[in-house]
């Protein structure tokens, strides 16, 4: 079934130029780049992104990384989209992600691990919502 997702290249990527890295994964998966651009989260809205996670002992720690640079975010279109990115990021731990996956090769610890994916169909349709109004999604 065809699906959209969100993707975010997290300011670690963007910092240490994993952009067309990242891309290049993405575009050899065979997924579509449906939309993209380049933001800068406040603390506010990396709190207000990652509000599920709201009195976890890293909530502090991620919404200040997400927020301590730009991000590029994108909604990828495919099929299966969402667990077909999921798997191709592995797992939240880049020291437990699978070979050959973006966070085994680019991840340097469980929260700088490079990329973000939604995880099921209504994180999706909030992630996406979240940055994106429907005007400026692409369809293929
Ligand atoms: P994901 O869906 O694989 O991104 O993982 P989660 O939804 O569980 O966590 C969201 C993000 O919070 C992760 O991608 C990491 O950047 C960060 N994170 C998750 N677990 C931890 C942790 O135990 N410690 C720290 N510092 N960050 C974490």
């Amino acid at each position: 079934m065809k699906e959209k997702t969100l993707s975010i290249i997290k300011p670690d990527g963007v910092s240490r130029n994993l952009i067309g890295k990242v891309i290049d994964c993405i575009e050899n998966a065979g997924l579509k780049i449906a939309s993209g651009k380049m933001i800068k989260m406040t603390k506010d809205q990396a709190k207000g992104f990652y509000r599920i996670h709201e009195g976890k002992p890293f909530f502090d720690s991620v919404t200040d990384f997400m927020s301590s640079g730009p991000c590029i975010v994108m909604v990828l279109e495919g099929d299966s989209a969402i667990s077909k990115y999921r798997e191709l990021m592995g797992s939240t731990d880049c020291k437990q992600a699978a070979e050959g996956t973006i966070r085994k090769l680019y991840g340097t610890d469980i929260e700088k691990n490079v990329v973000h994916g939604s995880d099921s169909q209504d994180t999706a349709a909030f992630e996406i919502g979240y940055f994106f109004n429907g005007l400026e999604i692409m369809a293929f």
